[in-house]
């Protein structure tokens, strides 16, 4: 990829990118790390070409097999929900999709494992992240929920797909005091919420209502 494609002209400019960093920091996102991954990952190179010019607004795109491109603010929060909240040396993310959260979170981790459904999604992902030379993500194509033994347990899992209720898999593979970030619900009813293990018990704390697409079983 020429670096002319990666910094981007016109509407990907790091003026209209400058913009939605504003934009996100209006609504409350305050993480400078978090901010700086937003402006510096080139979300135009995630979506294809002829929505380009959109990559910088601050809504959700398609990226094909029925599956969308997360909200920046969506990211940016969910990002700065995680990191905020204890270690962040092992974390799993699932729900690869294009791999815009990936290449935002990644650098801001020692280790990520992400894991999606849709195999053409993950082949495409893992190009976009090798370009940007991002090198600590392992990917696997296969269902999130069941997480990823071989790699747990886990500071943090970020979930970017809705369940209708809690993927108990997921809260086994935390260590001691790692959290899960996960939008739970059915559509249009969904709510962002950080589970946290301790010793005896699992902490819940709602972070608000989400829109995400559904989570599935299974892999295309
Ligand atoms: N954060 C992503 C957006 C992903 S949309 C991005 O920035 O592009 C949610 C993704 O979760 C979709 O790609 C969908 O295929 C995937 N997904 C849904 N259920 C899944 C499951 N059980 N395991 C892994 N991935 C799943």
């Amino acid at each position: 990829m020429s670096d002319l494609r990666l910094s981007g002209i016109g509407m990907t400019s790091a003026r209209t990118r400058d913009r939605l960093v504003q934009r996100l920091r209006e609504h409350g996102v305050a993480n400078f790390a978090v901010l700086d991954r937003i402006r510096n990952v080139p979300r135009h190179i995630f979506v294809d070409e002829a929505l380009g010019s959109r990559a910088y607004e601050d809504t959700a795109l398609p990226i094909g097999f029925g599956q969308t491109i997360s909200q920046p603010y969506i990211v940016a929060r969910m990002t700065e929900a995680l990191l905020e909240s204890g270690a962040n040396d092992n974390v799993l993310e699932v729900g690869t999709g294009c791999g815009y959260q990936t290449a935002v979170l990644a650098p801001l981790v020692a280790r990520l494992q992400t894991i999606e459904r849709i195999g053409p999604l993950l082949a495409r992902a893992r190009l976009r992240l090798k370009e940007l030379g991002i090198r600590n993500v392992r990917f696997r194509h296969g269902d999130g929920t069941l997480g990823w033994k071989a790699h747990a347990p886990f500071d943090a899992i970020l979930v970017a797909a809705a369940p209708l209720t809690v993927p108990e898999a997921l809260i086994k593979q935390l260590k001691v005091g790692g959290r899960l970030l996960v939008p739970i619900g059915p559509d249009g009813q969904q709510e962002l919420v950080r589970f946290t293990r301790r010793e005896q018990r699992v902490e819940r704390e709602s972070l608000g209502n989400v829109a995400f697409v559904p989570l599935l079983g299974g892999t295309v």
